[in-house]
């Protein structure tokens, strides 16, 4: 099969250059940094992979944008037009920005949920796993099954297993869910994206039991791109109607804007209609972010993020940026390389679990497929498998992930089609010496989010 690229809709007006260093170097910068990417100087990478959050290319109207901001500390220009702008897109009545996602989880998360209650998502984000254990709750993760199954090809995996909602709400008791989570696209899957029946159905669950659902919106314009694409009943549907719907059958939204909203920092907290939940929100958005026509960020993001809020919609954009991503896959087909396919909508997913099947997931096979990419090639790239997912609260003993991916997060506006080939030459190289590679150990750990912190040290073979 071979897929032709698709052009990007821009030119390029700025250049920033990139250096690449040598086998050798790459080799000792990365046992310097205790096998650890998060370690790694930002100088020190040719292809940073490592995330789709915060490192996009602004407009030229964004940087526009950021002359313009208004900063005043309070009631700034900018914050009514970012306010305005999110209503008009999302449908809902109030709008809170804060620094970025975990922000808005830490507001949300402390009014909803404490010691002996659930929230039940699709997949909770790492971030967001962290902020409703850090209420004193417990995440469970209801995703699909055929998420787990790398080469089963469904439109939708990233969808709510909505039986298994519907028994694990019966089986904890209703009063005991503080909230059921709707990641769009489900990150942790794959970028996978969530039908609007899936949405819909979700929704009429909630309500039947009186439960407030969530969306975790971050990749909300990549998802209503899928809808559209994959959902027969909404072929003729605009972005902007899909958004609109897919919005109305929720109670809040947290997002981080750091991904489709293509800006470098930000977030939003969006409540639909309860006055007093928004009110409850301000209040600890005043104690952790700042005043709330503010939220954290400064008045040139506040602008930057309204006008980024239009571009992520242009479907001409999210054609070449859904395009990417179907390239690069492409060239994994024909080379025989597992992902979550098909591929979803901020990166692809590399199966490391088939890749190297003779790492057990306690070595974490997603994090020795990253550090071999970084060898091979200067690509940064990062693991989401048994090493991210972590211990469990309780017992302390290692989880075992569904899948072991690693992740190569393609920024937005950021790379050309000569460096998705340099990606994928990495992994067929990688992939010719796979029984060569070893796992890893992990030499120590902090408590909580470990991924981004831990020092690891290669097995011996
Ligand atoms: C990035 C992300 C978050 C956290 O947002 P930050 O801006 O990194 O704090 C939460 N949920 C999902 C699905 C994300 O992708």
């Amino acid at each position: 099969m071979s897929r032709n690229y698709v052009p990007e809709p821009f030119r390029i007006k700025m250049v920033e250059t990139i250096k690449m260093l040598t086998r050798e170097e790459r080799e000792q910068r990365i046992a310097e940094a205790k096998y650890n990417l998060f370690n790694l100087r930002g100088e020190d990478v040719y292809i940073d992979l490592l995330t789709d959050s915060g490192t996009n290319a602004m407009s030229q109207d964004q940087w526009a944008g950021v002359m313009k901001g208004d900063e005043a500390y309070a009631g700034a220009t900018s914050y009514y037009k970012l306010v305005e702008k999110a209503q008009e897109v999302f449908g809902f009545n109030y709008i809170q920005p804060v620094h970025q996602g975990r922000a808005a989880e830490k507001v949300l998360f402390g009014l909803l949920l404490e010691e002996g209650k659930f929230s039940i998502s699709n997949m909770h984000f790492d971030t967001t796993r962290a902020h409703v254990e850090l209420a004193g709750a417990r995440a469970i993760d209801c995703v699909v099954e055929e998420a787990g199954q790398p080469s089963v090809r469904v439109p939708f995996k990233g969808n709510m297993d909505v039986e298994k909602l519907e028994k694990l709400i019966n089986e904890h008791g209703a009063e005991n869910i503080g909230v059921v989570v709707m990641t769009i696209t489900n990150n942790s899957a794959g970028g996978q994206p969530v039908s609007l029946e899936n949405i819909r159905e979700t929704s009429a669950i909630c309500k039947k039991y009186g439960i407030k659902m969530c969306i975790d919106a971050a990749r909300y314009a990549e998802n209503a791109y899928f809808i559209k694409q994959r959902e027969e009943a909404c072929k003729d549907m605009s972005i902007k109607e899909i958004i609109k719907e897919v919005f109305s059958y929720a109670d809040i939204f947290t997002m981080s804007a750091k991904k489709d909203t293509i800006v470098n920092m930000g977030g939003l907290l969006g409540v639909k209609e309860d006055q007093e939940l928004f009110q409850a929100c301000k209040g600890r958005t005043i104690s952790f972010e700042g005043f709330v026509t503010y939220g954290g960020l400064a008045g040139r993001d506040l602008e930057c993020l309204a006008i980024g809020i239009e571009e992520g919609l242009d479907e001409n954009y999210l054609r070449y940026r859904i395009g990417q991503m179907e390239y690069l896959a492409s060239r994994l087909d024909e080379a025989g390389i597992a992902y979550q396919s098909p591929v979803g909508g901020h990166g692809v997913f590399v199966d490391a679990k088939s890749l190297f099947p003779h790492i057990p997931y306690n070595e974490y096979p997603g994090q020795a497929l990253a550090i071999e990419l970084y060898k091979e090639a200067g690509i940064r790239t990062c693991d989401i498998g048994s090493y991210m997912l972590g211990n469990d609260p309780d017992t302390g003993e290692q989880l075992k992930a569904n899948f072991e991916f690693t992740r190569l997060a393609i920024p937005r506006r950021v790379y050309t089609q000569a460096h998705i080939d340099v990606m994928a030459d990495a992994l067929i190289a990688i992939k010719e010496r796979a029984n060569q590679v070893q796992g890893y150990k992990i030499t120590w750990e902090p408590p909580i989010l470990r991924h981004f912190q831990a020092s690891l040290a290669p097995l011996d073979k």
